[in-house]
């Protein structure tokens, strides 16, 4: 739908990120005229510093479970070494990559690529460095970063986005934090060798999930060996000659190699002209959007981790499409239903989740039953140590449909997706139930619960 025009373009998108690559290359699909600005490199968090190299470093992390548990398989194994910079080196090859793969898809897309630092001037105005562009539509999709709390000596902690370019190992590791990035992170040190230090303010890991993950979670990491410490926190840091000294708020004293906070992240929203142009934030610095991400300015529209909704890169994707169809297409498209968004945690165990904790659906639903099973999976079984499986199902109304499922164990992220579409399609306990399963695997017991 090419018009003649008064704009330069009929959409510009600043940030090349999840949201920001979907939304331009849909409407480029819908034969909009599409440029996208970005300041750094193709692919945003996901792709850079997020999803992509965490889950890299986390399989290499589960190596270590892996060849302790191959002994009680028959297997002998030489004493096994780990060599950083040969992970970190082909970490960086495949987001490199990657980054290519971005390039390409934006190209034959037909957008425009504008490779620096955008600010918004005016309803349908970008400056970036000294040019000034004009568009019939904004989109902000510029994320989030890092925050770390503001405590003397922060500035020897690092966040999640250091942590992936790291000169070595480090030999003791603090994890500050009790969300996805902290135990994913604690878990990528712990299994890599580090001795590891997970250190969270609150009495449970996975605050916002199902209560049993996070107890479960925490027991199965403390049974590696990291170290937990709940209800913590730092009051401070210093840096010595043997490493960083961590002055805790019950007195006790550490000293470790890296200090990498977890404590959560910010949309980025500073510098961007948006409160001028008149856009509308909330208290923590998030662009408002309505239903359809458009923001109080109609020319300017938002998606992804800088609108705050649901920190999660399908959720980028899917609001970037609904955008794109709305603005350049018949609108067809359906914004996701946030209830029932499925997420993993990699952490080692993983913690995999979709539809309502048990707390939740009790405040829903007045009348709901529950299922879990907790057992040691056949891969275990000659183990010495134990690593059992925790499944859960969370089940409401008379017609005793299920509104949640949760698991801790291997793989959890893998077999949630299934069942996010069982949920998303309304499945009941009987027809759970009514379904074979698939012997012997850790899921068939998710349709044998009764
Ligand atoms: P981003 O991907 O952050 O993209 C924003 C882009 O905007 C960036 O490239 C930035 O450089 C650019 N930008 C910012 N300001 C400007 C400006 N003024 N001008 C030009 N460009 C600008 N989600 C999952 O679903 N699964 C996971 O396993 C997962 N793991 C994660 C692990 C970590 C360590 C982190 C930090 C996040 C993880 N996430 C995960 C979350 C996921 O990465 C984000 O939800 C997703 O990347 C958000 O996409 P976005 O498009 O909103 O923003
Ligand atoms: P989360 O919001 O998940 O967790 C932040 C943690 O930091 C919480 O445990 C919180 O404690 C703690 N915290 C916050 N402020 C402080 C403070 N001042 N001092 C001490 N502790 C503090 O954020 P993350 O940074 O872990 O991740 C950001 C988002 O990125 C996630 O919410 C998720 O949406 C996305 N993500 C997704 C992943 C995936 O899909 N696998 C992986 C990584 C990130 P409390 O619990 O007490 O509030």
């Amino acid at each position: 739908m090419t018009t003649i025009s008064q704009f330069d373009y009929d959409l510009l998108v600043i940030g090349a990120g999840s949201g920001g690559v979907r939304a331009s290359r849909v409407a480029a699909s819908l034969g909009a005229r599409v440029a996208v600005v970005e300041s750094g490199r193709l692919g945003g968090t996901c792709v850079n510093v997020g999803c992509i190299p965490k889950k890299l470093l986390s399989h290499a992390a589960h190596f270590s479970q892996a060849f302790g548990e191959a002994a009680g398989f028959g297997w002998q194994l030489p004493q096994a070494r780990f060599d950083w910079a040969t992970l970190i080196a082909h970490k960086d090859r495949e987001i490199h990559r990657l980054n290519g793969v971005y390039d390409q898809l934006l190209t034959n897309a037909g957008v425009q690529l504008i490779a620096g630092r955008a600010r918004i001037t005016g309803a349908h105005s970008v400056a970036v460095g000294d040019r000034t562009l004009s568009a019939r539509h904004i989109l902000v999709a510029t994320g989030g970063r890092p925050q770390k709390p503001a405590i003397a000596g922060a500035e020897w902690a690092i966040s999640s986005d250091e942590a992936f370019s790291l000169p070595a190992l480090p030999r003791r590791v603090v994890v500050v934090g009790g969300g996805y990035i902290a135990v994913e992170f604690a878990s990528i040190f712990h299994g890599l060798g580090a001795e590891t230090t997970l250190l969270h303010r609150s009495a449970r890991l996975l605050r916002h999930f199902d209560a049993d993950l996070g107890m479960v979670l925490a027991e199965q990491m403390g049974r590696q060996g990291m170290q937990l410490q709940l209800e913590r926190q730092i009051e401070s840091i210093a840096k010595r000659d043997d490493g960083l000294h961590l002055q805790l708020d019950n007195g006790q004293a550490l000293t470790a190699d890296c200090v990498l906070f977890a404590t959560g992240r910010v949309p980025n929203t500073e510098g961007l002209g948006l409160e001028a142009a008149g856009v509308r934030l909330d208290g923590q610095g998030a662009v408002v959007v309505d239903e359809g991400f458009t923001t109080s300015v109609p020319s300017i529209h938002a998606v992804g981790d800088v609108v705050g909704r649901m920190a999660l890169t399908p959720v980028a994707l899917a609001e970037g499409t609904v955008l794109a169809h709305r603005l350049f297409g018949n609108g067809d498209k359906a914004a996701p239903d946030y209830a029932l968004v499925p997420t993993a945690v990699f952490s080692h165990p993983n913690v995999g989740t979709v539809g309502l904790s048990e707390a939740r659906a009790r405040e829903c639903h007045g009348d709901v039953q529950v299922f879990k099973s907790s057992f040691r999976p056949l891969s275990n079984r000659m183990a010495e140590e134990p690593r059992p499986v925790f499944l859960k199902l969370v089940v409401a109304g008379a017609d005793r449909r299920v509104v949640g499922v949760h698991m801790v164990g291997e793989e959890a992220g893998e077999l949630i997706q299934g069942f996010a579409v069982a949920l998303q399609c309304g499945a009941t306990k009987a027809q759970f139930d009514a379904t074979l399963g698939i012997h012997p695997t850790v899921a068939e017991e998710f349709v044998t619960m009764r």
